[in-house]
């Protein structure tokens, strides 16, 4: 009998990306939350865990000692949906296989890893099961799994999934293993889970592999947040759940109630927050029941912070797909609810339209709450005319003067146990060209006007993190869900934090100045990327310094530079 207070533990992260749930740097997943919680709950110390991040082990190959030595490693990771990611690099295959035959005690391999992996982490791929020479794989919660297999001596578990009792004690328990994280306690953003499964049946989706949704009650949750707060987490995304207006209702229906106490409980015990964001909302909900939808909505861009982004699952405007892989909203519907979600929570704050009344002199923020269309390619039944479709529908959000935060389009990963499972990535793969097209005309045709809509020039993007250098430009990015690309003139240092205000857009980036830019400091190449100062205008501030005031620096240009700049004292050498 292993004695559990005896046991050391490594925990690897090599992330996951699941339709419903970030693990990539900067977020932190639910998985390793939970399995160092169930663990502690299984009687293991504290000072027993030790959790690593895949890049983490890159970074520092003394590291994989603790994977080498521990009496138990417990891999987590699996990418369900294509993406490319600037803050970490998810585990390979060959990686996972090498933690395997490092461990000399016992492995465990969990996470949606036990979907299937493909020969890569891309897009158009088809994938399988494996178990990438682990002792065992959990096919079941990997929290549950620890829990068991800690519970019988290492000897093996049964495959079950844990209750909700469980995951609010292991939730809370296992908060402390943010502090092991390489990007803790700024740059670091908390996933939290609501619910699990889905009421609908799309074909392509793992969501229903866990039955009909689940919620974890607002104090489970909310008790979570007051941990996590506790240990300085200051960024959250409510992004495990296939649709937030559901929560806590029947499954289908809203229940603003219940929203009114997560989010109100959120912001009672955790008053510093810097970012309360959400992902997934499901605008069938809201076409549905409207009047309950428009009060949820309220309710949520009371709390959260600016620049929120409910992705709505579209997928497709084409009905032969709809109907082809069960999808569960028609163009129309789609529409409908992206009106509801721009009336309710298109607001800035302080701007004109804020509910609470606007503010002088507040900078343009980005709006509360906007709807993101997700759009999925590869589905059974796509043919030339689906992207028209597609490409209708968005002119026409457009054109109707609405705002999307983002269009996002994907390729299929067929997985296991989905009905996209036989079709695999055969469609996806004959459309390439179609495909490539398509997403060009989205960029240039809505991605980028759209985007000017949302951040006009002017809108102020507090705490950008500054993540890489590249062509004489640093590029960086607010925390939060789905945050723009900002570009900013010149090489500044990494990993610093600045505000920064919109002057051009590109399609799905932004570029910026340092806010507000001081006169007396800013480079000729800051000054020329606002638009209406040319390089002559730009060579007349800089050899008139130093100024006392903004207006001193006009020279006639036709910006009104009060909204962007300031004048700061010059320092006294004395
Ligand atoms: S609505 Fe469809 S795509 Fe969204 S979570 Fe449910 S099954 Fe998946």
């Amino acid at each position: 009998m292993t004695d559990p207070e005896t046991l050391s533990v490594t925990i690897v992260d090599g992330y996951v990306d699941e339709p419903a749930h970030f693990g990539v740097p900067p977020y932190i997943s639910t998985y390793p939350r939970y399995t160092a919680g169930a663990l502690v709950d299984a009687g293991v110390p504290r000072e027993g865990i030790t959790y690593h991040t895949i890049d983490g082990l890159r970074d520092e190959p003394d590291r994989w000692r603790d994977v080498d030595e521990a009496d138990l490693l417990c891999y987590l990771g699996g990418m369900t949906v294509p993406g490319k990611y600037v803050g970490g690099t998810p585990a390979e295959p060959d990686e996972v296989r090498k933690l395997a035959w490092t461990a000399s005690g016992t492995s465990l391999m969990g996470g949606p890893v036990k979907f299937g992996v493909g020969d890569e982490n891309a897009g158009a791929t088809e994938t399988e099961r494996q178990d990438l020479d682990f002792d065992f794989v959990a096919k079941g919660d990997v929290e549950a799994a620890v829990y068991d297999l800690v519970e019988s001596g290492l000897e093996g578990f049964s495959n079950r999934m844990r209750d909700v009792d469980e995951v609010s004690r292991w939730a809370q328990e296992g908060a402390f293993i943010v502090e092991q994280h390489p990007n803790h306690p700024d740059h670091l953003i908390a996933e939290l889970e609501t619910s699990r499964g889905c009421a609908y049946r799309c074909s392509f989706c793992t969501e229903p592999l866990y039955g009909n949704p689940t919620f974890r009650p607002p104090p489970s949750v909310v008790g979570e947040v007051d941990a996590l707060s506790d240990l300085g987490v200051r960024h959250f995304r409510i992004g495990r759940q296939a649709d937030i207006l559901a929560y806590g209702g029947d499954g289908e229906a809203p229940n603003p109630d219940a929203l009114r106490s997560l989010y109100g409980g959120i912001r009672e015990v955790a008053p510093d927050l810097e970012t309360l964001h959400l992902d997934n909302m499901n605008p069938i909900t809201i076409v549905e029941w409207p009047e309950k939808s428009r009060e949820g909505i309220r309710i949520i861009a009371e709390h959260n912070t600016p620049g929120d982004t409910a992705a709505f699952g579209l997928e497709s405007a084409d009905p032969l797909v709809q109907e082809e892989n069960n999808l569960n909203v028609t163009a129309e519907e789609c529409f409908e609810a992206v009106k509801i979600v721009n009336e309710e929570a298109g607001w800035r704050p302080g701007g004109p339209d804020d509910p609470n009344g606007p503010e002088e002199g507040v900078p343009t923020r980005l709006p509360k709450l906007l709807p993101g269309i997700n759009l999925l390619h590869g589905l059974k039944g796509e043919r030339e005319e689906t992207y028209e479709r597609n490409l209708e529908f968005l002119h026409r959000v457009y054109d109707e003067g609405y705002m999307l935060r983002r269009v996002n389009i994907r390729q299929v990963m067929s997985f296991d146990g989905t009905d996209m499972s036989e079709t695999g990535a055969e469609i996806a793969n004959e459309h390439k060209k179609l495909f490539k097209r398509y997403k060009t005309q989205v960029r240039e045709e809505i991605d980028n006007p759209m985007l000017a809509r949302v951040a006009p020039l002017g809108t102020v993007l507090p705490n950008v993190h500054l993540e890489y250098h590249q062509d004489g430009k640093t590029f960086g990015r607010q925390l939060g869900t789905y945050p723009l690309l900002v570009g900013i003139p010149g090489e500044r240092p990494l990993g610093e934090t600045i505000d920064v205000a919109v002057v051009d857009h590109g399609y799905r980036s932004v570029t910026g100045v340092p806010y507000p830019l001081d006169l007396n400091d800013a480079s000729m190449d800051e000054l020329t990327t606002i638009p209406g100062i040319g390089s002559s205008t730009a060579g007349n501030i800089v050899v008139n310094r130093p100024y006392d005031s903004v207006a001193d620096a006009e020279f006639g240009s036709e910006v009104d530079l009060e909204g962007f700049a300031t004048i700061r004292p010059l320092e006294r050498a004395d």
